[in-house]
């Protein structure tokens, strides 16, 4: 399914350009072109959906099975030591293109990786947040 106004099915469509990584049948992967390090690779399904949880059970496997593969070729010829995977959902997340993709950032051993935790107000807290996931 395409969205005519939408960037990645545009760059699905070959009506944008893109430093294309990897492709089968129902995935695509290519350079972000504002990458967190160099060699960030986006991977997104050739199925127009804006969240993770709209895609069907056989096209996330196709997409995460694709992640695995473009996370190794990263490794073996960027190369980098690790990696992370982000993968955004609704602009409270931060998603700004609404066409479900992850992000795979290459990691090296001598770079620190910064990310900021936070914290519950106390355990009540936490144990309400769990109720309300699991009753
Ligand atoms: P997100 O915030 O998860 O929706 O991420 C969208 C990503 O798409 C951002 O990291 C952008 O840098 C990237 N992006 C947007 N347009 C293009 C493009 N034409 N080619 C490559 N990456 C793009
Ligand atoms: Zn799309």
């Amino acid at each position: 399914m395409i969205d005519p106004t939408c960037i990645f099915c545009k760059i699905l469509a070959g009506q944008i350009p893109a430093y294309k990584v990897y492709e089968d049948e129902d995935a695509f992967a290519f350079l972000d072109i504002a990458p967190f390090e160099k060699g960030h690779v986006l991977v997104v399904t050739k199925h127009h959906a804006p969240y993770l949880t709209d895609l069907e059970k056989p096209t996330l496997f196709t997409l995460i099975t694709a992640v695995q593969n473009v996370a190794a070729l990263l490794l073996k010829k960027l190369p980098c030591d690790g990696f992370n995977l982000v993968q955004n959902n609704g602009l409270c997340a931060t998603q700004v293109v609404p066409h479900v993709h992850f992000h795979i950032v290459p990691r090296w051993n001598d770079r620190t990786v910064n990310w900021i935790p936070g914290k519950y107000d106390d355990p009540a807290e936490l144990a309400a947040i769990h109720r309300r996931l699991t009753t």
